[in-house]
């Protein structure tokens, strides 16, 4: 069991991820990159400054070289590790949490963000630290054209570099965070005329909760509205998910962001693979499969994600295609061909793009709408698995169509449902989604009278 990694790096309030420990840990981190050369970035909270500093004495302590590209977004820094050669990046970034958690995301050479299970390995690396002799620690170099390099690279991927966009208005919502530092300079490149909220960055984040759900960007579907904008567009804390807003002010949750990305890859890209999580909505099945492509679920979290889409062989050795697009449900699209980020930006800039074509609010007309219900359960340790196992059962049972990478997940004709503990607090979620929300609500006490 790991004690300090969850299922995307290691996260805490100060005092539980304290300067100590992220010293220790970076120390360990150095050794499993083979105390090569690290990419460190971190966005604007109040702890990132002490604790990327931390980040980076551990490293050099152990003789890594050391890359700090400063403030960034999480895509940014993670899109600069093939750039420039890294054996893999540090980001010091607590995604869409309050502002007093921070933490560290890691992320390899080949792109690929490290799991649960490769955090094991790291913390088992933490009683044996061997520091470098005096005259062999790392250095630390300071890399300020990040996010410069990274919008050069949006503008070239969507064939963007010299032209402009037609007339367009959008509005942006930075949450003050780290989109700050990109987005308008993207959408100024892209010759985009903008609106900008929270667009100064903030560690405090007082424009609003850094996590873009439907209540906390109330401000931005105003404002879509009353300017007459063509598009709203949100980001999280450090960059990598977005949400999107229709031309009639209307919100467009996460997995329907996904399916319209699978949408415009699929048009441009006709074969290859789609990925996502077991919790993502059947609009991206429904989506993919029109355009002929395969689903493959895994695990919920990044790492998972990315794992999945490099891999080109399955477990008994048959091929597998490489796969053309990921996400997942909260509004995180991997680009591959770009990095194997969940890259809000790249996201943002092929949708601004496409609303060139026809309003955002008709190509989300090519995505089915469903209902969902989510109901928490409190539950004990023991409880937790007992009520995953009588799911399983019933599926078993009923040879209905499951899947039980994490949690089980059941296709049913009338929509799905999955039932997952969580892995660190005391409760099992319940999640049903159907074509109408009395489907959804049904599913739901179903399966909740299942459980009981
Ligand atoms: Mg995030």
């Amino acid at each position: 069991m790991s004690k300090y990694f969850g299922t995307n790096g290691v996260r805490g309030r100060f005092n539980e991820l304290t300067p100590e420990l992220t010293l220790k840990l970076s120390q360990a981190i150095g050794i499993y990159f083979k105390r090569g050369k690290i990419i460190v970035a971190r966005d604007c909270r109040i702890t990132g400054e002490v604790l990327s500093s931390c980040v980076m004495a551990g490293l050099v302590s152990v003789g890594c070289e050391v890359i700090d590209i400063g403030i960034a977004s999480s895509p940014t820094a993670e899109f600069m590790i093939k750039k420039l050669k890294t054996n893999g990046c540090i980001i010091v970034s607590a995604s869409h949490n309050p502002p007093e958690w921070n933490a560290l995301k890691i992320v390899d050479g080949k792109g690929i963000a490290i799991s649960k299970e490769r955090g094991e390995e790291i913390e088992k690396l933490l009683d044996r630290i061997e520091l470098s002799s005096w005259d062999r620690i790392g250095k630390v170099k300071r890399y300020g054209n990040a996010s410069e390099d990274h919008v050069k690279a949006i503008l070239e991927a969507i064939g963007m570099l010299k032209t402009k966009t037609k007339k367009t208005k959008i509005v942006i919502d930075c949450g003050n965070g780290t989109a700050a530092l990109i987005a308008p300079k993207l959408f100024r490149e892209m010759g985009v005329e903008f609106l900008s909220l929270n667009s100064h960055p903030d560690g405090r984040f007082p424009g609003r909760p850094s996590e873009p759900t439907e209540v906390n960007v109330k401000e931005l579907l105003a404002m879509v509205k009353s300017s007459n904008a063509d598009a709203g567009i949100a980001w999280d804390g450090d960059g990598d998910r977005v949400i999107f807003v229709d031309e009639k002010g209307r919100y467009v949750i996460g997995d329907r962001v996904y399916a319209l990305s699978i949408i415009w890859k699929l048009n441009e890209q006709k074969n290859g693979d789609v990925v996502t999580t077991v919790a993502t909505s059947k609009a991206v099945e429904d989506v993919a499969r029109k355009y002929g492509a395969k689903v493959r679920y895994t695990a919920i979290g990044a790492p998972y994600l990315c794992e999945e889409m490099v891999k080109v062989k399955s477990v008994d050795g048959t091929a597998k295609p490489n796969a053309i697009i990921g996400g997942e449900e909260v509004g995180g699209v991997i680009w591959p061909e770009f990095s194997l980020a969940k890259d809000g930006f790249l996201t943002a800039a092929v949708m601004v793009q496409k609303i060139c074509e026809k309003p955002l609010s008709e190509w989300l007309e090519q995505v089915p709408d469903y209902f969902n219900v989510k109901i928490k359960m409190d539950a004990d340790a023991e409880r937790k698995i007992k009520i995953v196992e009588k799911v399983l059962t019933h599926a078993k049972n009923n040879k209905l169509d499951f899947i039980d990478i994490d949690g089980v997940r059941i296709n049913l004709p009338e929509g799905w449902v999955i039932v997952r503990a969580s892995g660190t607090e005391n409760y099992v979620r319940l999640f049903a989604e159907a074509k109408t929300k009395e489907g959804a609500e049904k599913l739901a006490a179903e399966y909740e009278k299942i459980v009981k």
